[in-house]
């Protein structure tokens, strides 16, 4: 059998391609930035072309640089940014319109319409989300009420829908047209049950069902076919696997108990829990979405808590303020106090997502004094990071019953050694890293490998995960329960700021 496991990991600014060992070792990767098309304000398109080009060059370089061949892998999985929606035709293969990013804010009107006309509560029931821009039903709904011809297309079956898992399989296997559970319950058209798109779903978004990709388990040996022998692979590969990042990375840090719980900390935050094969509802402004399914399995669901600004908020202090030079230097700075000095910063730049979804809030720094300087600056620019993953923590405890005791890190900021234990310090629970931090890309292979028996089952994996780094909390009870009623008071001062219409 061959000896590794491919995954490609296609995100919101870039595509790579990684190689994996049975130990879950990197051998190997490429990576590709895309554009990013700002047509108008608020509106974010990549150009599905470009998505494709930059995947086939990136599994080209990688299997260069490995010197190996499609012979070596025993399947490839594929993980990609969620909700980003492509709508192209069946026949020639070409796109009708640019994806629309998940980012992408031109639905407000339709978003907040299905509000406004009562159609929030089916909603929630049945995909567990709240009627917002970021998900994929009110995105195609917007193709096909504005370019000339999709909306016959569509129902005449010759316009197809697909987030960019599934343009990109498409395209790998000369035609497949399937998705999994974990992307099509970003969609707000699938039914959390039954796994199967929803008839009033489609109907509240005017979407024909012909369009819809099928679902197939995440982890699934036959479901997604084999790559083509003319594609970038230069042979057949099959495609075991395909997940939403953030599911991914769930897989990729071995959450596959109930309870468990990662955090990844990148541009924003996303906070899964594993609840098991039972969806949880939340009465605390988390989603519920699917984790993963495996081929024969129950499907596994999470709560999923999304932070909008976390690292970006250390951009801000490089680009806008220019008190560091660097998303590094944060921690340098931050260092030079021992606490904040009275000053919380609640970086709600454009809104509050988890737990709060107020659109209305806009940032503050609050509680100044004359003695403060750039340091109490940076130091409350990491806190927010970890006061706003405690708010989420808050509420999957409440809505799960279930209290975390250790919480799994990944991502760019937890480079940042003084974030993290801040953010045990805060939570009061320890914070552990794996060595892997790759763990999107990681998780696909790992769904990949299963599915084709390269390992036999999940507990082949434990072996695998390797903690790098484990940060204790060492605050007080009281002095962590002061700062977070302090934080919670600065988030009031937030909110109620802008008008929204
Ligand atoms: P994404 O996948 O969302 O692009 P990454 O996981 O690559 O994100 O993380 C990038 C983010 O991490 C950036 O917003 C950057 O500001 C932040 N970041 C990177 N290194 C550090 C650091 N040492 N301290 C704080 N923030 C950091």
């Amino acid at each position: 059998m061959a000896d590794f496991v491919g995954a490609v990991d296609q995100g919101t600014t870039s595509t790579r391609f990684m190689i994996f060992d049975y130990g879950g070792n990197e051998i190997a990767r490429h990576q590709l930035p895309h554009e990013q098309i700002l047509p108008q304000a608020g509106w974010v398109e990549h150009n599905p072309t470009e998505i494709w080009e930059r995947t086939r060059a990136v599994i080209e370089t990688t299997l260069t640089k490995a010197k190996l061949t499609h012979r070596d892998l025993a399947a490839v999985g594929i993980t990609n940014q969620r909700e980003t929606t492509v709508v192209w035709n069946r026949r020639t293969g070409r796109p009708y319109y640019n994806a629309i990013v998940w980012q992408d804010t031109r639905t407000d009107r339709i978003a907040s319409a299905l509000e406004r006309e009562g159609k929030g509560e089916v909603i929630r029931r049945k995909a567990g989300l709240p009627p917002a821009t970021y998900f994929s039903g009110a995105k195609i709904q917007w193709i096909l009420d504005n370019v000339e011809g999709v909306r016959q297309a569509a129902e005449d079956g010759e316009a197809l829908f697909g987030t960019t898992d599934t343009w990109l399989l498409w395209n790998l296997t000369g035609g497949a047209h399937v998705t999994d559970p974990t992307n099509a319950s970003r969609t707000m058209l699938m039914d959390l049950e039954t796994l199967d798109w929803d008839d009033e779903l489609l109907e509240i978004f005017g979407i024909p069902r012909a369009m819809l990709p099928a679902i197939r388990p995440s982890s699934d040996p036959t479901g997604y076919g084999v790559t083509l022998a003319g594609g970038p692979l230069g042979g057949e590969v099959p495609l075991g696997a395909v997940l939403g990042d953030q599911q991914a990375a769930t897989v990729g840090q071995l959450c596959f108990k109930p309870g468990q719980a990662k955090n990844t900390y990148g541009t924003g935050n996303f906070l899964l829990l594993n609840t098991g094969t039972q969806p949880v509802r939340s009465a605390n402004g988390l989603l519920t979405t699917v984790c993963y399914q495996f081929s024969g399995q129950l499907p596994v669901y999470a709560l999923e808590g999304s932070i909008a600004v976390t690292g970006s908020a250390v951009q801000w202090l490089r680009d806008q303020l220019g008190i560091i030079s660097g998303a590094a230097q944060s921690e340098a700075l931050a260092r030079q106090v021992e606490d904040n000095g009275g000053v919380y910063f609640v970086p709600a730049f454009s809104g509050l997502f988890a737990p709060y979804w107020r659109s209305d809030a806009r940032g503050a720094i609050v509680g100044l004094s004359r003695y403060n300087t750039n340091a109490h600056v940076a130091r409350a620019t990491l806190e927010s990071i970890c006061y706003q993953t405690r708010d989420v923590v808050e509420a999957m405890q409440q809505d799960s019953g279930v209290r975390l005791d250790v919480l799994k890190v990944d991502g760019g900021v937890t480079a940042n050694q003084l974030c993290m234990q801040i953010q045990a310090d805060i939570l009061g629970v320890p914070v552990s890293k794996p060595v892997v931090a790759e763990t999107t890309a990681l998780g696909a292979a790992y769904a990949a490998g299963l599915a084709v028996g390269f390992w036999e089952s999940a507990e082949d994996l434990e072996s695998n995960w390797k903690e790098d780094q484990r940060w204790e909390p060492s605050w007080s009870h009281e002095q962590r329960e002061l700062g977070y009623a302090r934080w919670k008071k600065a988030v009031e001062r937030t909110l109620d700021w802008v008008d929204v219409t």
